[in-house]
């Protein structure tokens, strides 16, 4: 049964029968965490949607697709740009920047013509485009895709935009289509360029019409398109506006007033007078840590046709070596730069695992245990920073509960992922742990404690779990080191398997995760200082079974028994904060950590935005957030 949480909560301060208020509305506090304004559309005219805020349409009537390819690609020098590419062989990638993303036209064309033009089997085998788009109201997914039924001939690439569109849920998305990626940045167009770190080398100037969408074409706006803008970066628009035209020339285009398309009589283009940017070299980099954060960055790596070396201290990955790992959202009622973090990097996460043999099970029912849980996981249904198919209350929960369910949340088997990413990877796996990290002429050297060389490259990044507590470097960092225990009982409470179903699992501020061949239920949660982690930190105690034998037992009346398999014990690293840090120090080395026991959902994309800020791509989280100079 699906019922409204809200039926006996009232929503806001109003004095209802003469009582005290009881409940003020979510939405009056201070900036509440929910999806996006939606997009009002009106489907009344043909050939294009039109927006009811602005009063204007998408694309030209007179044919959207021919308006796209005139006005955007041919004016931002595609496709020949591409295949002639820079004069030389350094440059990975080429990155186009939209302002409003509206129904994703212009970027299936553009993607439709990097295709065409051969750009997916490039010579370069690390060449990839980077488009950004920014949009303040996104379509839902099933707007896009009836807007999007209009162009048979984009079929297959519509199609897959549907499939990984994220909706309506605020912040940065990365999307990969083979070596096409997507970051759509949905938030209004002032912040997400104050937040964006690109250097495009082209730009899709596409709000609606100046008079109508002032805020697309304000002079700030304009100025920050020219610090964002890389050497001979070309500007494509449908508007010839006087005060667009004065504002780009001011930001440091040549600005060309040329015939427009259709019935409008001008537009302009655009070309950065500017020399300066240089893009970085090809890399060959060194990853320390083979876990999830590892892992990931490999991933990221060869996704773009670089091979890592990684280095594997331990011979196996710590807390990325339990037999289950939830991925789940973690959901907040105010909207924060690491709220956001946290919604994209869950999905982000999903995209990354879809499809792969490391999924154990999809859903996980998230108890409320009490009264305010209750009222918080009321909250945040009711804010719906997710859209609704991602989580729904429930009140026919396993025992009897009431809770949140997340039917798109995943159990996986972290060995196989992690597998799944490094495959490919040159590894090193070195029984003793690194013991010096130092640069040469430009040139890493990792090695180990008698000196012996483990690898060279071109960069290093350490990500290492609970080893970061031997790192002097971060010895006098906020970082907290957590030691966790899991336990394994008996899958079956009486009934032939637990109530919450064969592959079920659940989360009560603990878990109980149905592995088949028994239930794994976690984790203890004890903090230890640096200083007292003697290697029998390791090892498992009877009371910590308990522990979690207890924590299960206060949400069910299962009678659960151990079962003969060992407890495992991993520690886990978070910052004060609760969110992750990425560290990076004078000479470019670079260290991540601090993911606590979301690893499994925040590390794919903390990977992504590592591997695109070395290589001076499009930021994939905004610019900073986490970094921390050492
Ligand atoms: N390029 C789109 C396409 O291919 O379908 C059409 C874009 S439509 C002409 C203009 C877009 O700008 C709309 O999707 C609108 O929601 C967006 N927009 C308007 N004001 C905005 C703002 N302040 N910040 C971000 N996006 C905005």
């Amino acid at each position: 049964m699906v019922s409204d949480p809200f039926k006996d909560l009232p929503k806001n301060a109003a004095v209802q029968n003469g009582a005290a208020p009881l409940r003020k509305s979510i939405h009056d506090r201070h900036r509440p965490l929910t999806l996006c304004p939606e997009a009002g559309l009106d489907w009344s005219r043909p050939g294009t949607p039109a927006s009811n805020q602005f009063g204007d349409i998408y694309f030209s009537v007179e044919g959207g697709l021919d308006e796209t390819r005139a006005v955007y690609l041919s004016a931002c020098g595609l496709p020949q740009r591409w295949q002639n590419g820079n004069g030389q062989d350094t440059a990975p990638h080429f990155t186009i920047a939209e302002l409003g993303f509206g129904t994703g036209l212009n970027f299936l064309a553009t993607w439709q013509l990097w295709q065409q033009s051969g750009q997916e089997k490039s010579r370069h085998k690390y060449q990839r485009l980077h488009y950004v788009s920014i949009e303040k109201y996104p379509l839902s997914k099933e707007q896009l895709r009836q807007a999007l039924t209009h162009w048979p001939e984009l079929a297959d690439f519509s199609a897959q935009l549907v499939e990984k569109w994220p909706g309506r849920v605020r912040g940065y998305h990365r999307l990969h289509f083979a070596n096409v990626s997507l970051t759509l940045i949905h938030d209004d167009v002032s912040a997400a360029l104050d937040s964006a770190a690109l250097q495009a080398d082209a730009w899709y100037l596409d709000g609606f019409s100046p008079a109508r969408n002032p805020e697309m074409w304000a002079p700030a706006i304009l100025s920050r398109i020219g610090e964002l803008s890389a050497d001979g970066a070309m500007i494509g628009t449908f508007t010839a506006a006087g005060a667009v035209r004065q504002g780009l020339s001011g930001a440091g285009f040549d600005v060309e007033k040329v015939a427009g398309f259709g019935r409008k009589r001008h537009r302009i283009q655009a070309v950065m007078r500017k020399t300066s940017s240089q893009k970085p070299m090809p890399a060959n980099p060194i990853i320390i840590g083979a876990g999830i954060s590892g892992a990931s960055l490999a991933r990221s790596f060869m996704m773009r046709g670089i091979i890592p070396t990684v280095i594997d201290p331990d011979d196996g990955s710590a807390a990325s070596g339990n037999a289950a790992a939830i991925v789940k959202p973690r959901l907040d009622r105010q909207d924060k730069d690491d709220s956001r973090f946290f919604l994209s990097s869950y999905l982000y996460a999903l995209r990354a695992y879809a499809g792969s043999d490391g999924i154990r099970s999809t859903g996980v029912f998230d108890v409320a245990k009490t009264d305010e849980h209750t009222m918080r996981f009321t909250d945040l249904v009711e804010l719906a920073s997710l859209p609704s198919d991602h989580m729904v209350w429930r009140e026919d929960g396993p025992y009897g509960t009431s809770g949140l369910y997340f039917p798109k949340a995943l159990i996986v088997d972290p060995p196989k992922i992690c597998e799944t990413f490094l495959k490919g990877a040159v590894r090193v796996k070195a029984r003793v742990k690194v013991g010096g990290i130092a640069k040469q002429d430009g040139v890493w050297h990792v090695c180990d404690f008698e000196g012996n060389p483990l690898a060279v490259g071109s960069h290093v990044i350490l990500a290492l779990g609970d080893g970061a507590r031997d790192l002097p470097m971060l010895a006098d960092q906020d970082l907290r080191f957590n030691r966790g225990q899991l336990t394994w009982v008996s899958g079956d409470d009486g009934g032939g398997e637990m109530a919450f179903g064969a592959g079920g699992s659940l989360t009560y501020g603990g878990y109980a995760i149905d592995c088949g061949d028994g239930v794994l239920l976690g984790a203890t949660h004890d903090p230890i200082e640096p200083d007292q982690m003697q290697e029998d930190v390791y090892e498992s105690c009877e009371q910590d079974d308990r522990k979690n034998i207890e924590g299960f037992a206060a949400i069910s009346d299962a009678a659960l028994t151990q079962i003969d398999k060992p407890s495992r014990v991993s520690v886990r690293v978070n910052t004060a904060q609760t969110w992750p840090v990425i560290f990076k120090n004078k000479l470019g080395m670079r260290a991540v950590t601090g993911l606590g026991s979301r690893g499994f959902v925040s590390a794919p994309l903390l990977a992504e935005a590592i591997v695109s800020d070395i290589f001076g791509e499009p930021t994939a989280i905004p610019s900073g957030l986490f970094y921390r100079a050492l």
